[in-house]
């Protein structure tokens, strides 16, 4: 007799939220979930797991899910439900239309990083091959995108180069605009463990996040820098190691250009670069820079951890490649305990980069322009690809504005709400004749689409994750798809709609053909998976079981690589009208725009985005802890509660961006990394003022 809630049967499968990559049994009663348990065999979390991963999977299940497709002229007309042959042939014919109209690369697509590697592969695989363009781009352009220029231009590989393990030879560890307490819970508890065992901690943030100051581990630095001043902090820190000799001659020599170093050391010996002139800037007291800057190079193995805290400014690119640098200047990679580490958002963010959602680069990160690569996928696909790297994201949109992009296929992103500057989003949107919208709900992007076709979770699918070590798991279908096709079904028949004959029966088989096509990937195979439990690329004829920690014998671009990197200001400047910095960031029970977790009983821990305001800055301007406040800056306004706490410094406000009515991206600038276009999210100069509520 089987009671109810009893489970029947448990599948092994990966946690769809951040780029921890937990390993969870689903346990099964039929068609139904009973709980999810950590698996005590996932090599990411060994069998730990966090409220999100555990209680937050109800979405699968909510009312607001949409389960067949529909279409509707116009986007003022009502949606009509369509089957799903009629919703492919009309795609597929306003796709051929509109570039028969306006021209080959009229339209294009983004891929989904909480989609798996396989489905994102055939995104960007349609786009190139059907689209015959490579107007590809993913979620990543407005998270981690300067991650892959700063490490590709210094180290040669847009990846972390330590596996999780490592952390526990780890003697200080440096976190960078990241709270991994909130965003990676489960790295984080093993962060915190290893500082219980006497490893120190140095943190970089203008707030004084759980990270810095929790019950379970304190740092020993806090630098609570000004935002938009990091590359001046860790030139700052860089300017330190150098002028008193702290930095590691014999790793410089054997894995660097000497060369190149010394004209590194020259500009970071600069006096506008000592601790003095950047607490000026940053407003972090110079001997604070000192004294991080010394333990960081002299107790032992030292790794940074980064986020996003890092990568969302204008000089996001830039400060990355200063990270890079001070690791190769004390000799911190190639072996445990040490590195550089991007935390990675989102569940497979490393995945749909790995898969070439970029619009400059093939699976494997290798550039549109090589025409050997280029040859290998032109045989296999038989078309001619178009070796000019294609549009990013805010290129499509601009484009549309301008009226040359009509046409889009959006793949699980709700862009009109996670990118910045809403109103641009929007104006781009409309501006398109078709809009085609996968996801699982009408998120705010179906505002402007004409066509949604229903999306799958990840318990209804096979297929495999990339997290944030560049391991990758498998996912494993537990349910039957509710919409009736798992999302690399969808593409695949959108593929065939048109015109392309796409046979592919399992995702083993696409992942076959990554295998085939990307050296980094070479020997996996989902047979490997289910012997290795998970492999961490590359991994192939060099590294048959996969690769924890990279860059051991020497940087994957052959000598590392130093690169000057001048701080330069932000153009978003504070002033009489918007005195206050606003700055952005998660909490551990939500998980982005909050899509998902919105959906699940998580709500009961956060139901609400709150501003967080100093007491003076309060005080000054009449505000009570709870009260409605009006939030503006130069690009828009939003209303919201606020809650007083000294966690933030004078001068700065900070909030999560987990709820639509919050409207954050209404607020944010269009500025962006030089490099790649990531937005400028960190970084808002606004006004608050009391507000008698929405
Ligand atoms: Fe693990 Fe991240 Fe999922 Fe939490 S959200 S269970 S840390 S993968």
């Amino acid at each position: 007799v089987i009671e109810i809630g009893q489970p029947e049967h448990s599948v092994v499968t990966t946690c769809a939220y951040c780029g921890v990559g937990c390993s969870f049994k689903a346990e099964m009663r039929g068609e139904e979930v009973v709980r999810m348990v950590p698996w005590k065999d996932g090599k990411a979390n060994r069998g730990h797991s966090c409220v999100k991963g555990r209680f937050a999977w109800g979405y699968a299940t909510h009312k607001d899910r949409i389960l067949n497709p529909m279409v509707r002229e116009k986007i003022t007309d009502p949606w009509r439900e369509v089957t799903w042959d009629e919703a492919f042939a009309h795609v597929a014919s306003e796709f051929r239309r509109i570039q028969y109209q306006y021209g080959r690369a009229s339209i294009g697509g983004i891929t989904s990083s909480r989609c798996t590697n396989e489905e994102t592969y055939l995104v960007q695989k349609l786009i190139r091959q059907g689209f015959r363009n490579n107007n590809v781009d993913t979620c990543a352009r407005v998270c981690h995108s300067p991650t892959g220029y700063g490490l590709g231009q210094t180290y040669g590989t847009s990846a972390g180069t330590q596996d999780f393990d490592s952390v526990e030879d780890c003697d200080v560890m440096m976190v960078i605009g990241a709270n991994p307490s909130a965003a990676h819970p489960v790295f984080a508890s093993r962060m915190k463990k290893r500082i219980r065992q006497g490893a120190k901690l140095i943190v970089l943030d203008p707030r004084e996040t759980e990270t810095v100051n929790s019950v379970h581990a304190k740092a020993d630095y806090h630098l609570p820098l000004r935002p938009g001043t990091n590359v001046a902090v860790v030139t700052a820190l860089a300017h330190v190691i150098v002028t008193e000799g702290l930095f590691d001659e014999a790793f410089i020599r054997e894995r660097c250009d000497w060369s190149e170093f010394e004209d590194w050391a020259a500009f970071v010996a600069e006096p506008r670069n000592s601790p003095e002139e950047v607490e000026k800037v940053s407003g972090v007291p110079a001997e604070t820079i000192r004294g991080a800057a010394r333990l960081y190079a002299t107790v032992g193995n030292g790794a940074i951890y980064y986020g996003l805290g890092v990568t969302e400014h204008s000089q996001g690119s830039t400060t990355v490649m200063a990270i890079a640098n001070l690791a190769m200047a004390t000799g911190n990679l190639g072996r445990r305990g040490v590195g550089v580490n991007p935390l990675r958002g989102q569940n497979n963010v490393q995945g749909a980069c790995d898969m070439g959602s970029f619009p400059h680069e093939l699976p494997g990160y290798r550039h549109i322009s090589g025409e050997a690569v280029r040859e290998v996928y032109e045989s296999l696909w038989g078309v001619k690809l178009d070796n000019e790297p294609g549009l990013r994201i805010p290129n499509m949109l601009d484009a549309a504005v301008e009226g040359s992009f009509k046409g889009i296929y959006v793949q699980g992103e709700d862009i009109l709400q996670s990118d910045p500057d809403t109103h641009h989003v929007a104006a781009g949107l409309a501006a398109m004749e078709c809009v085609v919208v996968h996801d699982l709900f009408l998120n705010e992007t179906a505002n402007y689409a004409h066509v949604f076709l229903p999306g799958s979770t990840f318990l209804e699918k096979d297929g495999t994750f990339t997290n944030a070590e560049r391991r990758i798991n498998r996912v494993r279908k537990v349910m039957a798809p509710k919409n009736g096709l798992a999302d690399w079904e969808v593409t695949q028949r959108l593929a065939q709609a048109m015109g392309l004959t796409w046979a592919y029966t399992h995702p083993s088989e696409i992942m076959a053909e990554i295998a085939q096509t990307t050296p980094s990937f070479a020997s996996v195979s989902y047979e490997l998976l289910e012997e290795k439990g998970s492999v961490q690329w590359p991994c192939n004829e060099k590294a048959p079981e996969g690769t924890p920690i990279m860059h051991v014998d020497g940087f994957v671009r052959g000598k590392g690589k130093f690169i000057r990197t001048e701080y330069v200001a932000t153009d978003e400047k504070t002033g009489p009208r918007f005195p206050l910095l606003l700055t952005t960031g998660r909490i551990l029970s939500q998980y982005n725009v909050g899509a998902q977790t919105r959906r699940t009983d998580n709500v009961v821990w956060h139901h609400e985005d709150r501003l967080e305001i100093h007491p003076h800055d309060a005080e000054q301007r009449g505000i009570r802890d709870g009260d409605w406040v009006r939030l503006a800056s130069r690009a828009g306004e939003t209303t919201l509660r606020a809650l007083i706490t000294d966690r933030v410094a004078p001068g700065v406000v900070y909030t999560t961006f987990h709820h639509p009515d919050t409207q954050a991206n209404v607020i944010t600038t269009d500025f962006s990394d030089w490099a790649t276009n990531c937005p400028e999210y960190k970084v808002t100069a606004v006004q608050v003022a009391p507000s008698n509520g929405p």
